[in-house]
């Protein structure tokens, strides 16, 4: 069983992704993480995130060890990654790995923002999780004062929007629900009830 999750940044997609690989018990890949991956080796070396060639050799050369980095997870890391997804053949690069965890045996969980559209377009179950701007930027603040980071919520919104905005509008890959995802809207549900919304859409798709 092969579940599709995408949606925009802390929607929630990623606590959902893990929860039902967790209930399920498939493995489960991050897809963003990926990207962030590659846009932290550009930052790293000295260069721009929006530079096809250098962002190209980042994909690339990605290694394993490359995705445990704690610096991922940073909002810097998140914009510059929205950067280099936007080149078409920054996301060529990482489509045959999507495509390998997603074929595994007894199937997997990815989360993203194109897996039911373009990476996984013949899913079992496809989610599209959003939640209002205001409740993201909220969870993304909570997050942030739990590592001990500063968080201003008005500049993590306008972040997000930014984000959407480049997402959504991109030429290739643009953020946007499958036609058969099933939509999910996480702005008034806490982590547990969005995860038995989540786990009764996957069943409901297992028993037709
Ligand atoms: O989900 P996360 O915030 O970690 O993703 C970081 C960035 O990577 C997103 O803003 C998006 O631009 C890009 N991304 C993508 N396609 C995916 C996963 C992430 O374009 N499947």
């Amino acid at each position: 069983m092969i579940i599709a999750i995408d949606g925009p940044s802390a929607a929630g997609k990623g606590t959902l992704a893990k929860g039902l690989a967790a209930h399920f018990g498939l493995p489960h890949l991050d897809t963003g993480a990926l990207y962030r991956a590659v846009a932290l080796r550009v930052l790293d070396a000295g260069g721009d995130p929006g530079d096809e060639s250098a962002a190209v050799q980042a994909a690339q050369g990605l290694a394993l060890e490359n995705l445990t980095d704690p610096r991922l997870r940073d909002e810097a890391t998140g914009s510059a990654a929205s950067r280099v997804a936007a080149i078409p053949a920054v996301r060529e690069v990482l489509v045959a790995f999507q495509r390998d965890f997603a074929g595994q045996p007894g199937g997997a969980v990815l989360d993203g923002r194109d897996i039911g559209t373009v990476i996984c377009p013949d899913a079992d179950v496809k989610l599209f999780v959003s939640a209002s701007p205001a409740a993201r930027a909220e969870r993304r603040a909570l997050e942030m004062k739990a590592k001990g980071q500063p968080a201003d919520v008005a500049e993590i919104e306008r972040d997000i929007a930014r984000r959407d905005e480049r997402d959504s509008n991109r030429a290739q890959s643009p953020l946007k629900p499958a036609e058969d995802a099933h939509l999910l809207d996480t702005t008034n549900l806490d982590i547990e009830a969005a995860l038995m919304a989540a786990i009764a859409i996957v069943q409901a798709c297992r028993t037709p």
